[in-house]
């Protein structure tokens, strides 16, 4: 069954956790008896049914490690099976994003209609637009609490659209919802007759799932060089397809060669590996290549430089010192990097340029930055292939995550 992973954003208290809950109950998702268990729970606090609690006692799960899958709920519809990325913090999601842990190709972003656009609903909307993610949704809950006016809705919906409009956000829905009373989740309901759009649901079987990365060009990053009877380069196909009998070529050295074998283990035959599976190939001829090198066929490069012109976010509490020496990693690459130039710097909840040409970068603060890699890098702009287009800067752990997105002077080799 196809399968669709998105993420949900928006300010804390906006009613993440109760829509997810209410994602879970309305598509018959949860375990039986746990909602249950959870009315009773809620009864013996004198409270009404709180969906947020389904979430409380996943994580509870997930802390004692009864479940498997420590950051993906599952839901289905008669369409497709959709997998939420949780999105602990922003930090997180944004590391998660930008290191490829949690491929979101949907956003929902969620907006308390009575509180409005608030700091994180700004930022974590301009985080989503660096991450060149397009297909979004709204939804503008709690609107029992405005006594389902359509006023209220039209209000924070032109506040929201003039700053999304700004980054370069089309949502595809603005949907008024009530995550705790269940309207338009799953079903339409009356309380919200003037709405004239989809429900939640609906809305979400309307996206599409990413186009298939094997009909990329040839991206192969080697991860380890195996030598047993023969040498063995292992790594993931993360775009395109190789065969056996392809002429390649290793980057950034630029020799070629033919793939003589593709090995898999226990399986003989084997004649080819898509994007997306993780393989071994023999060659005909001893190339040099080593971990961090990418094997490409010989038309429709990628890029092999030492100059990279980024988007980054910095994502830790100690600023970037301008002579700081950090280490770059790309796909499997590892390359140590200054920082040359700063050209920018955004403050990325209120998108006001702090500083041009500037000397560092403090916590969640985005900028435009030239690096310069101690050795060639084997790269490609974020929105042709992400893997090669997206990379992370770290000290002892990671300090900001980044994506490219212009590629200067290239040095060739
Ligand atoms: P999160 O921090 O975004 O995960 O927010 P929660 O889901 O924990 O919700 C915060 C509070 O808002 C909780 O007390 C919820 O019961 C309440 N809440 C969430 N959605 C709605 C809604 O649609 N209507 C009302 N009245 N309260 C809601």
């Amino acid at each position: 069954m196809e399968n669709l992973k998105f993420v949900m954003v928006g300010h804390v208290d906006h009613g993440k956790s109760t829509l997810i809950g209410r994602l879970l109950y309305d598509t018959d998702s949860l375990p039986d008896g746990r909602i249950e268990e959870i009315k009773e729970i809620c009864k013996a606090l004198g409270k009404e049914l709180e969906f947020a609690y389904v979430m409380d006692h996943l994580q509870e799960e997930r802390d004692q490690g009864i479940t498997i899958d420590t950051a993906q709920i599952f839901f289905r519809t008669k369409k497709r099976q959709y997998t939420i990325i949780d999105a602990p913090g922003h930090v997180e999601f944004v590391k998660n994003m930008i290191t490829g842990a949690s491929q979101a190709e949907a956003a929902i972003l969620i907006v308390d209609v009575e509180e409005g656009v608030k700091e994180q609903t700004r930022r974590h909307a301009y985080i989503l637009s660096l991450l060149g993610l397009e297909q979004v949704i709204v939804v503008m809950n709690k609107m029992d609490l405005v006594g389902y006016k359509k006023e209220k809705y039209e209000g924070v919906k032109k506040e929201l659209l003039k700053f999304l409009e700004s980054i370069n956000i089309k949502p595809k829905h603005i949907i008024p919802i009530s995550a705790k009373k269940g309207d338009f989740i799953a079903r339409k309901t009356s309380k919200l007759s003037w709405f004239k759009g989809p429900c939640f649901l609906e809305a979400l079987d309307d996206f599409k799932t990413k186009e298939s990365p094997k009909e990329k060009p040839l991206r192969f990053p080697v991860q380890d060089i195996y030598s047993f009877d023969k040498r063995i380069i292992a790594g993931r196909v993360e775009g395109g397809i190789i065969s056996s009998g392809d002429r390649i070529k290793v980057l950034p050295s630029e020799e070629e060669t033919v793939v003589k074998s593709i090995e898999e283990y226990m399986k003989e035959g084997v004649k080819k590996a898509e994007a997306g599976k993780s393989t071994g190939i023999v060659t005909e001829d001893k190339v040099f290549v080593d971990r961090g090198f990418v094997i490409t066929h010989t038309k429709d490069l990628p890029i092999v430089t030492d100059t990279v012109k980024a988007h980054v976010i910095w994502m830790d509490k100690k600023p970037f010192d301008k002579n700081e020496r950090l280490l770059f990693k790309c796909a499997t690459q590892e390359v140590m990097c200054s920082i040359d130039k700063i050209e920018k710097v955004i403050d990325s909840s209120t998108l006001e340029v702090i500083g041009k040409d500037a000397d560092t970068i403090r916590n969640r603060e985005v900028a435009d930055i030239v690096i310069k890699t101690q050795k060639p890098v084997v790269v490609e702009n974020f929105n042709k292939i992400q893997e090669l287009g997206r990379f992370v800067l770290q000290r002892k752990d990671t300090c900001a995550g980044g994506i490219i997105t212009n590629i200067n002077n290239i040095n060739k080799v």
